[in-house]
């Protein structure tokens, strides 16, 4: 038997079937099957629409197809699209700018995927550790954190504390040291006069939306600076407005001597990165040193630009500050006995359970919230940053009903 695939008789059960039968499982994805999206709201191939609070992870801050980076993307894509680094385009000196602007650090090195600008960091600091601090060569050390988040390369999973993202994967990359987050002993006794950096987010998403205690951000980067160690911040996730900042490092008014940012920086549009960082760490790569063929195309650079733009124009930052903190203390007042706490900053909020968070994440996309468990027991929400407050009450009845039913 032939199945007519042409997209109008295809059915959101049969895409799913296919997708099943093709694709290789490496995701468990829930069952809506997405044709087209527009600011919060997404629509499955049925037409039916839901509001996702789920943001791609926060590559959506902006909001689906959002109407001025489509038309940068549409503009751009008729000009130039790629140059490669072997010459220079003039999007990508604007993209420079830009990142300076908003993070204060002097220069900015632009690649794709997030986990791409991870390893680039990684590269970055133990370089300047050799270079510059003059550490013994092949003896850099870097410092992470326990259920850190970074990325899925093979230098990653190396320090992911997740069985699963490492298991099968070995061997693995040495050089990093695993400590616990929020204690600043383990940090203060895992430096060595061999550590070039410590690597850590600002808030531990993956891991649950995990904030640090008050202080200790502040305690991590004068350690950093004590010991002459580069403190690296992965603002991948939390980065762009999403936490009610530019950068989650500001609540504690930190300076990282690197920070790092994707997802949100291309408004979904186009995997743009960038790892930031001043001129003597900066300085440390020479041509030839590293390098990426899409890194710093024009189309990426554009996007990117304007995604910056809308992000400052719409004033998104305090927009995820304060709808964000409405947002939690309504859901603070969800009272179920299956809520052990709700946490957040912004626009990034957290609801951990005493039972596994997937059934109700599957029972709220049957009543048209789109969210998705983290950890088993944590249902994440980090709608896009331009909700209305209308929007986020609609998913606010639905969300304290379907925590209501699980008594
Ligand atoms: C998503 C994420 C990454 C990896 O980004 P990819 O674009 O998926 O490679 C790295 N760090 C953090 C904190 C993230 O949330």
């Amino acid at each position: 038997m032939t199945v007519n695939t042409a997209p109008e008789h295809l059915s959101s059960k049969d895409y799913i079937e296919m997708e099943e039968k093709y694709g290789a499982h490496n995701y468990h994805p829930l069952d809506i099957v997405i044709d087209h999206a527009e600011g919060c709201w997404v629509y499955d191939v049925e037409g039916k629409k839901y509001l996702d609070c789920l943001s791609s992870y926060s590559a959506l801050n902006q909001g689906h197809c959002h109407p001025r980076i489509l038309s940068t993307l549409r503009e751009q894509a008729e000009k130039v699209t790629l140059t490669s680094r072997a010459f220079r385009n003039n999007q990508l000196p604007r993209l420079y700018q830009k990142l300076h602007e908003i993070s204060g650090l002097s220069r900015a090195l632009p690649m794709n995927s997030g986990a791409e600008a991870v390893e680039t960091a990684v590269k970055l600091a133990r370089k300047w550790g050799y270079k510059v601090k003059g550490i013994p060569e092949h003896q850099a050390e870097i410092i992470v954190f326990e259920n850190n988040f970074h990325g899925r390369t093979i230098t990653i999973v190396s320090f992911s504390t997740e069985h699963q993202y490492r298991d099968g994967f070995g061997p693995y990359t040495p050089g990093f040291k695993v400590v616990p987050y929020n204690d600043i002993d383990a940090v203060k006794n895992a430096i060595t006069p061999n550590t070039c950096a410590v690597l850590m987010e600002p808030i531990q998403a993956e891991a649950g939306i995990l904030i640090p205690k008050e202080g200790y951000l502040k305690q991590v980067s004068e350690l950093c600076k004590q010991n002459n160690v580069l403190f690296m911040a992965d603002e991948i996730q939390t980065g762009l407005g999403r936490t009610g900042k530019m950068f989650a490092f500001q609540h504690e008014g930190v300076q990282p001597d690197v920070i790092i940012v994707g997802k949100a920086l291309s408004g979904g549009f186009y995997p743009v990165s960038a790892v930031m960082a001043n001129d003597e760490v900066m300085g440390v790569f020479h041509p030839g040193d590293h390098g990426s063929t899409y890194g710093g195309n024009p189309l990426g650079c554009a996007v990117a630009c304007t995604a910056l733009d809308v992000l400052q124009d719409e004033n998104l930052v305090e927009r995820s500050a304060t709808l964000g903190k409405k947002f939690l203390a309504e859901l603070r007042n969800i009272n179920s006995p299956r809520i052990v706490e709700v946490r957040g900053r912004g626009l990034l909020i957290g609801i951990e359970l005493n039972t596994k968070a997937r059934p109700f994440c599957e029972a709220l996309k049957e009543e048209g919230v789109l969210c998705k468990e983290t950890h088993d027991y944590v249902i994440r929400f980090a709608p896009p940053l331009v909700i209305t407050e209308a929007d986020l009450a609609w998913a606010y009845e639905r969300i304290k009903k379907v925590i209501e039913s699980f008594s």
